[in-house]
């Protein structure tokens, strides 16, 4: 269905705020308007990226959240600053049941989930998901969907 993306994102974002206290999580969006997708699904998504950032960057005290529209694409980024990812596992937190073993002084529970679903839905609208990261400063997950806009 058709669906105000800002709207989607701002909503999703003032519910996320409420699940930590530590953490600011700052909309930067463009405006984009209404967006054919699924609606529920790309939230779905939203709401993985969100909450890992907010899981793994437990010293960090903000996170950023990026809409625009480049070429025809609407692309979101979720930015944290948190424990960062090495280079050689970025394609593998994709995978399903994949995690990065935890160090000493974190463990973070989860299934190794989300990623993958998340990879399958944005696979399904067409679109592709993907990560920048530097160990121990922070990690940026992206998604980008070809939608037609009204
Ligand atoms: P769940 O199924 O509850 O989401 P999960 O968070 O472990 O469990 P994914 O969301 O699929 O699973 O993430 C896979 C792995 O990728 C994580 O276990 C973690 O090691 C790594 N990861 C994901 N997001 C981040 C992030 N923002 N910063 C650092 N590592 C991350
Ligand atoms: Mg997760």
């Amino acid at each position: 269905t058709w669906f105000d993306f800002n709207q989607l994102l701002l909503e999703l974002v003032e519910d996320l705020q409420r699940t930590t206290e530590r953490h600011q999580i700052i909309p930067e969006l463009q405006p984009i308007g209404s967006v054919y997708a699924d609606k529920d699904r790309i939230g779905q998504v939203l709401t993985n990226l969100v909450t890992n950032a907010i899981k793994y960057s437990p010293d960090a005290d903000k996170i950023i959240v990026k809409a625009k529209v480049v070429d025809g694409e609407v692309s979101v980024c979720v930015e944290d600053f948190g424990i960062g990812i090495s280079h050689d596992k970025k394609d593998k937190v994709f995978e399903q049941f994949y995690r990065v073993s935890g160090d000493k002084q974190h463990t973070f529970p989860g299934l190794g989930l989300g990623l993958y679903i998340s990879s399958e839905i944005v696979k399904r609208e067409g679109g592709r998901i993907w990560v920048n990261s530097v160990p121990g400063q922070g990690s940026t997950f992206c998604f980008a969907l070809p939608i037609k806009q009204m």
